[in-house]
């Protein structure tokens, strides 16, 4: 049985990409840029990923 507990960043792999909203996930609307959100992929090492919006959350901002 394979489980991540803990560190798993909360976005998928399409809000990653810029393939859909980062705030609520719609990928069938058009998604404007929205800058870069930083995300640990492993312990200690923040990657930057381009993430979008869709026209409901521009304004968006990360978080962290
Ligand atoms: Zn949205």
């Amino acid at each position: 049985m394979k489980q991540q507990t803990g560190a798993a960043p909360p976005y998928s792999d399409a809000q990653l990409h810029a393939l859909a909203c980062i705030a609520c996930g719609r990928d069938d609307v058009e998604l404007i840029p929205a800058g870069y959100l930083l995300v640990e992929n492993h312990p200690g090492q923040l990657l930057p990923w381009p993430v979008a919006v869709c026209p409901d959350h521009l304004g968006w901002e990360a978080s962290c």
